[in-house]
């Protein structure tokens, strides 16, 4: 039986090899690569080289006198704001190591340039020589490369964070996550927080989150807590996590789309859970995953991992117990807390507690 997709009609990309590590969990295994360390070239990584060259049909036709041939000296793969591997092409302007352009990897397909509104202004690999368009047929202009690093370095960092939660919370006995602490403070998120988790989310930060965050009137979570007080109106996990972080429901498609997406290429960030090791599966064919991924519901395997992606701690009240995601073996005033409870299949952020 062919796995069952979403509604949105989103299609989880297949990873490209098994010799690549699945994009998302890289950073578990290796953190983060000073910048020397980054392949200036493809030739420093040969598998990913051929994996990434795209399928379109340009690919056997001569490239056009509108492009210009880019020495491998001269190019350098980056990370997109999800912390996906090799998905921007960084080229630099010839003859400068301070201008660049960047194209993205769009559909696992075609490189795109990111500044230009066209998307027809591409990137294109010819065996493993690399075309990208000459100036005059740019509308964006050069970015400074030293922006470009920092911007990378950022990514690379908040994914290393993940990774290095997620394998703090792994290195713990199961024992010790089920057996949480009987009292974890709550806390509340900073706008810059809800900005990075709307930036990873590809939805758009307002004020109007803070708004709901302030009723949330919650200090501390006991085990005998129950929760009281109920935003008002009954939704899906993913109108919830969109009132949270967005202030109204309006990107919970978005916010769908991009969390499975996400758990398709980061599920190695589970790590071990629920009786499986994910750190140590592969993603092709693979069943357990496919009916995870493209499950109808969300899952336990959903809430822990956007617990860890997120770095935050998720209670779910269900059938009068709680249900722990993320961290509860220890409190801090520094975990942001998402308490939602659920009845009849439909979530409500809970605002107070009993
Ligand atoms: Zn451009």
């Amino acid at each position: 039986m062919p796995p069952k997709r979403p509604s949105n009609g989103f299609i989880v990309p297949t990873l490209p090899s098994k010799r690549l590590r699945p994009e998302g969990a890289t950073a578990a295994v290796d953190p983060i690569r000073a910048e020397s360390e980054r392949p200036a070239s493809p030739e420093t990584s040969p598998a990913n080289d051929r994996i990434l060259r795209p399928r379109s049909r340009t690919v056997n036709q001569a490239p056009g006198d509108d492009k210009r041939l880019v020495p491998e000296e001269e190019r350098m793969y980056g990370r997109n704001k999800n912390g996906t591997e090799n998905t921007h092409l960084i080229v630099f302007e010839p003859g400068t190591q301070d201008w660049a352009r960047i194209y993205s990897l769009q559909n696992k397909k075609y490189w795109r340039c990111v500044g230009c509104r066209p998307k027809s202004i591409r990137a294109e690999f010819h065996g493993n020589d690399l075309y990208v368009p000459l100036t005059r047929f740019h509308q964006c202009q050069l970015k400074k490369y030293e922006h470009i690093r920092k911007d990378q370095e950022k990514v690379e960092k908040r994914f290393a964070n993940a990774c290095s939660i997620a394998e703090h919370i792994a290195g713990e006995p199961e024992v010790a996550i089920k057996n949480h602490i009987d009292n974890v403070h709550f806390n509340h998120p900073s706008s810059e927080w809800l900005r990075d988790r709307c930036d990873s989310l590809g939805v758009e930060y307002s004020t109007k989150a803070i708004q709901l965050w302030a009723k949330c009137n919650i200090e501390e979570i006991k085990t005998t807590s129950l929760p009281e007080e109920a935003e008002a109106d009954p939704s899906t996990v993913y109108e919830c996590i969109s009132s949270l972080f967005t202030g109204d429901k309006r990107s919970a498609g978005k916010i769908e789309k991009s969390w499975t997406k996400n758990l398709s290429s980061g599920y190695k960030l589970l790590q071990q859970f629920a009786g499986h090791n994910f750190a140590k599966m592969s993603r092709d064919n693979n069943k357990i995953l496919e009916d995870i991924i493209f499950a109808n519901d969300i899952t336990d395997f959903h809430l822990e991992f956007m617990a860890r992606w997120f770095q935050c701690r998720v209670g779910i009240f269900e059938a009068n117990r709680w249900k722990h995601f993320g961290n509860w073996s220890s409190s801090d005033y520094k975990t942001i807390t998402i308490l939602m409870k659920k009845e009849h299949e439909k979530y409500q952020i809970i605002l107070t507690l009993d």
